[in-house]
């Protein structure tokens, strides 16, 4: 076997395979549900192009492909003697109109490490595993993360019967993709056999790019929160009731909303947003009698979270107290903040000191595959820059130098982790 420590790879190798990634992204940008923009859902037909592509990709790396029970295509290299697998991934599908780099990148950053591991003749002492999850984005069922809950065994089975927008349930469509998904089950990795998990993914903010970083290490994924919030005051003619008799609901909320954004922005990294209000019955020319809000919350400390929270609860009691009409917070769903595993993404840290000099600690406000792998092995999520933090958008850009560094950091942490596991080993032999 190779000496496992982490070593310097051939530059000419690394920039060949940052060449053939930045190519095959253009390349999967072509498949999609629509003509002339990139769009792809759950077990559609351009994921099913997508994964024949894909496929022949990992075949010519010498990995064996399959697709599990939950549609996510998986390349995997000869199993080893201790049975053991590091899992590197992301997300194939995409938003609705979307770029050619979220998701999709993670998953071939994977496959070009384990081709420099191959042209590099570098044994390791577990089976590299890529995986390209089949929905992360919940655009086709509004359920997301079915592709990495069904290998941590965390998709209940009463998901499969939730339908599309066409009537078409989970199950049905995993079905048509040929996915059999009688056997749920047979989608989980054992704990035990994973050594950790991987992901890249572009950043989405511009914390890097102000930083002048191509990479940064994510430590914690921000909790969230989110709430329906009603304002419920009397309707009645916008041409007749004087302002000093109206119950008016949306101004109430209009009033809330003002109210939050200025939380947000005098609370040192929260995220504090109404994205979404609906005011009934909806006319010019009649006041709203009701308001209701959707309200999204983040932060990755949860006691900060959660004061927040509390503190738009008396808002709201506030304002409707004021304007003599009622005000109530339902549907609240709490999700805690998530860590990354410290010795992971402490080897993660020191490969990217080793490339750029620097590693950034991130938190990311947005939700990832990484998140739900927490609850099945140890995870650690990388974040390239990406130009001026644009995603979800046709825009989106990671150049040719950050994809790169970030090949180079994820070989050098799995040779870090190589070494581990190896010592480990000797030790306990
Ligand atoms: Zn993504």
């Amino acid at each position: 076997m190779a000496n496992l420590t982490p070593c310097d790879i051939d530059s000419q190798l690394l920039r060949d395979a940052a060449k053939r990634t930045a190519n095959r992204c253009d390349r999967l940008a072509e498949f999609s549900d629509e003509e002339g923009r990139i769009t792809r859902t759950f077990c559609s037909p351009a994921m099913e192009r997508l994964h024949a592509e894909l496929s022949a990709w990992m075949t010519a790396a010498k990995l064996e492909c399959e697709v599990d029970a939950v549609g996510n295509l998986i390349g995997k290299s000869p199993a080893t003697a201790s049975d053991e697998v590091f899992l590197i991934g992301s997300h194939l599908d995409t938003v609705i109109n979307a770029g050619r780099f979220d998701g999709v990148l993670g998953v071939l950053l994977g496959l070009a490490v384990a081709e420099v591991f191959n042209e590099a003749k570098i044994e390791l002492p577990f089976s590299l595993q890529v995986i390209g999850f089949s929905e992360e984005e919940g655009v086709r069922y509004r359920f997301p993360f079915i592709g990495s809950r069904g290998i941590t065994g965390s998709l209940p089975e009463s998901e499969l019967d939730r339908v599309d927008a066409n009537g078409s349930s989970v199950r049905s469509a995993l079905d048509s993709f040929g996915c059999g998904c009688g056997n749920l089950a047979s989608a989980s990795y054992e704990a035990c056999r994973l050594v950790g998990f991987m992901e890249a993914h572009i950043e989405q903010a511009v914390v890097l790019e102000e930083a002048s970083l191509p990479v940064g290490v994510v430590t914690t994924i921000a909790g969230q929160t989110r709430a329906r919030i009603v304002f419920d005051g009397v309707a009645g003619h916008a041409g007749t009731v004087p302002h000093d008799r109206r119950r008016d609901a949306l101004a109430a909320a209009a009033e809330l909303i003002l109210k939050i954004e200025s939380l947000g922005q005098n609370t040192d990294g929260l995220f504090a947003t109404i994205g979404c209000i609906d005011a009934k019955p909806g006319l010019s020319n009649v006041i709203a009698g009701t308001a209701e809000l959707r309200l999204d919350l983040r932060h990755e400390v949860d006691p900060v979270r959660e004061a927040a929270f509390d503190q738009i609860q008396r808002l709201v009691d506030e304002i409707a107290g004021h304007r003599q009409l009622a005000g109530r917070i339902d549907n609240v769903e709490h999700t805690p903040a998530v860590q990354m595993d410290q010795e992971l993404t402490s080897e993660l840290s020191q490969s990217v000191v080793e490339v750029v000099s620097e590693a950034k600690s991130m938190v990311s406000g947005a939700g990832h595959d990484a998140m739900i792998l927490t609850k099945l092995t140890a995870t650690c999520l990388l974040f390239i820059r990406c130009h001026q933090g644009i995603s979800h958008h046709p825009d989106e850009t990671v150049s040719l130098d950050d994809i790169e560094v970030a090949i180079n950091v994820m070989v050098k942490t799995i040779l870090r982790v190589g070494h581990r596991c190896s010592v480990g080993a000797s030790s306990t032999a």
